[in-house]
């Protein structure tokens, strides 16, 4: 599933293209599982840029309206100088940027992505069920301690990834975070103390930022950016989809389910 930095890899890269004028755009007919919407006027519209908030990308308009697009687990959006053939090829804008034709398309095999084509006033609000991005400058310890102290009976891990607390988080990232952390995912987080608190705030952006440099991870079947490149942050995983912990190069990392979703640690290494 595309997380933090694999949804700011396709924002930079759509906004290397803006602004786009729509000359005309076409959906798939399975289309209406994911655009919730109707797509009206958007002939002779211009994207002036593409924002994000966590996993959400925003669109905004000349008009001021917003498409928000949340990737869901597979969805993922193509650049290209032709149209777009790619099976599952949901939406579709032919546009022009200055004299070049330029498609974009949006691509999810397995339809678990959202859209919603909103005004100015609808987009904030559906923006603000969503907690600080974890890039934002307003992401600091403070909100990040006060946040995960909301609840102090949950999981460390179930609490990192609760969107409406820290936007951007999801799986591999939350798995990541409380390893190099030290601190176990099943931890209740009324048992984390003031320094490990510490710990995992700092290991939030020693996952998030060397993941976005080298423009996301994949793991099967899941995400590609807009060339449909693949990404090879997978690189930097120490215990996610890892046999042996990467970081004592020993003990084998151990799986278990906490919340439905897969949860890796090393039990050497995180206390
Ligand atoms: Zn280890």
């Amino acid at each position: 599933m595309p997380e933090l930095p694999e949804v700011k890899t396709i924002q930079d890269q759509l906004n290397k293209i803006m602004p786009l004028t729509i000359s005309s755009f076409s959906k798939s007919n399975v289309s209406g599982s994911i655009i919730h919407t109707k797509m009206d006027k958007l002939k002779g519209k211009v994207i002036l840029n593409v924002s994000r908030k966590g996993k959400m990308l925003d669109f905004i308009f000349n008009d001021g309206r917003h498409l928000l697009c949340h990737l869901g687990m597979s969805g993922g959006w193509r650049i290209s100088k032709e149209k777009v053939l790619e099976k599952h090829t949901h939406l579709q804008f032919k546009t022009k940027n200055k004299n070049a034709e330029i498609y974009l398309a949006y691509v999810d095999p397995r339809r678990f992505g959202h859209m919603y084509l909103y005004n100015e006033k609808d987009a904030s609000r559906k923006l603000s069920e969503l907690g600080h991005d974890l890039l934002s400058d307003k992401f600091t310890f403070e909100y990040f301690k006060k946040s995960l102290l909301k609840y102090p009976n949950r999981f460390l891990k179930v609490t990192l990834l609760d969107q409406s607390l820290f936007a951007g988080t999801g799986n591999y990232i939350a798995n990541e975070i409380c390893a190099r952390a030290k601190v176990r995912p099943d931890r209740k987080v009324d048992t984390l103390k003031s320094l490990e608190i510490k710990k995992i705030y700092k290991a939030i952006f020693d996952v998030i930022n060397p993941a976005t440099k080298t423009g996301g991870t994949t793991f099967a079947g899941g995400y590609a950016d807009t060339s449909g490149d693949k990404g090879s942050g997978v690189v930097h995983l120490v215990v996610f989809y890892q046999k042996i912990c990467q970081m004592c190069k020993k003990s084998e990392v151990k799986k278990i389910i906490l919340a439905q979703r897969g949860t890796y640690y090393c039990p050497k290494c995180q206390k």
